[in-house]
């Protein structure tokens, strides 16, 4: 991974050059284009990256987790226009059919055409059975309306992969199907926010919007497992977003607290922060190890649900007590703006919020322990 470690330190430089939000986002897809790694996001049988051991129609969970620490470490940027390309084609590698898939597919890899998914509502956010945005069929096409929010790279996107309810109730599981929506379709309109860190997002609305009937993705009516199919490949690879930064959040501490003098000696020398500087390192490695175990048994093609959960809440929870740590570690230095410390801190926090929130992550385990000890109990009664 030295080389791209080295592709991401001076790709991030090449990034934070660039003046605006989308600019940056652009120059940093590009650049990942040119240095092939987006081809991680798609699946072999689609032309994406191969690795051993890993099913041809999926992607693999170890790349995606491998990536994405090095470029966190070097640019919040670089890994969010890397992991979006995947979380927003994904749901089109696994249902798309059509002659359209296999040329977009390669354009996603290619940095061509930008990606975004767009599950959450203003009424519908942990509970996606609450999604209201509705397509209704017209033909052989399907026309939605409605609107989504929170969505990453709303504004920039060549395309949305949308989920929408096709029938049943809002509020009951079933009834929601996927779709592939361009940017340019008529009645689509964009409206940006801004949130903590850089990161291109914004409400997307559907008026009247038209789609043919071949852009469905997956079943009709299965559009909740196909989502759900989306993010349990990709939620692992928040966590390792998460170790990315937490690594660099470490080096600042280090490169400070050896350098700073403060009566007289270096901050390093003082107990206090020896203490601080080894428990971020073991928060660190314990995430390590549950991300690499949860990778490892999607890799294989195994049921990972627990090890995902665990993997998310704990590196995601430890990335913002580490960077917290950091910024305390440079004083004053620690808030200023442009200092990286500073960046980190802001970025790391939503990591804590999508694609399952600390807590929904807990209820997943939970949930998990609770029918393991009963189906244990049954077994053993
Ligand atoms: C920076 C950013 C980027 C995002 N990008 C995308 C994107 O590209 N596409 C997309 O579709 N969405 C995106 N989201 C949305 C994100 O997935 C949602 O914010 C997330 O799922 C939580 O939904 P919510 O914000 O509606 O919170 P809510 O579901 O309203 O939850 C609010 C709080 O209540 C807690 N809570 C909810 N239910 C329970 C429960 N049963 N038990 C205990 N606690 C509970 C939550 O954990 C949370 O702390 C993004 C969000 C952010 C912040």
């Amino acid at each position: 991974m030295q080389n791209l470690a080295d592709f991401a330190k001076q790709a991030a430089e090449r990034v934070e050059a660039v003046e605006g939000e989308d600019a940056e986002a652009r120059a940093a897809l590009g650049l990942l284009a040119e240095h092939g790694l987006l081809a991680h996001t798609v699946p072999a049988r689609w032309g994406g990256a191969k690795r051993a051991g890993v099913d041809e129609a999926q992607v693999s969970v170890r790349s995606l987790c491998e990536v994405r620490q090095q470029l966190a470490f070097a640019s919040g940027m670089l890994d969010l226009m890397f992991v979006e390309q995947g979380l927003g084609s994904y749901a089109i590698s696994l249902g798309g059919k059509g002659d359209w898939v296999q040329p977009l597919l390669a354009a996603v890899m290619a940095g061509e055409e930008i990606s975004a998914f767009a599950l959450t509502e203003e009424g519908a956010g942990s509970d996606l059975n609450a999604v209201s945005t509705e397509g209704k069929p017209d033909g052989g096409d399907w026309v939605l309306n409605g609107s989504k929010t929170f969505i990453t790279n709303a504004g920039i996107a060549d395309f949305y992969t949308v989920l929408v309810r096709t029938g049943g109730e809002i509020g009951e599981r079933g009834g929601l199907s996927m779709f592939h929506v361009p940017a340019d379709s008529a009645g689509l309109t964009v409206k940006r926010f801004e949130v903590m860190a850089p990161h291109p997002i914004g409400e997307v609305h559907f008026d009247q919007v038209r789609v043919p009937g071949e852009y469905l993705l997956g079943e009709l009516g299965q559009g909740l497992d196909l989502a759900l199919a989306v993010l349990g490949r990709h939620r692992t690879s928040v966590a390792a977003a998460a170790l990315g930064f937490s690594r660099r959040a470490l080096h600042e501490s280090l490169t400070h607290l050896d350098q700073r003098m403060q009566f007289g000696r270096p901050l390093s020398a003082f107990q206090g922060l020896r203490f601080d500087l080894a428990e971020m390192d073991i928060r660190l490695r314990a995430g390590e190890l549950l991300v690499g175990e949860a990778a490892e048994l999607l890799d294989q093609g195994l049921d990972a649900a627990s090890e995902v959960a665990r993997a998310k809440w704990f590196a995601t929870e430890s990335a913002s007590w580490i960077c917290d740590r950091a910024v305390q570690h440079l004083g004053g230095l620690g808030v200023k703006r442009g200092q990286i410390v500073e960046r980190l801190f802001r970025e790391v926090r939503a990591l804590r919020i999508y694609e399952g929130t600390s807590e929904v992550q807990k209820l997943i385990l939970a949930k998990h322990l609770i029918t393991q000890h009963r189906d244990g109990a049954k077994n053993h009664g």
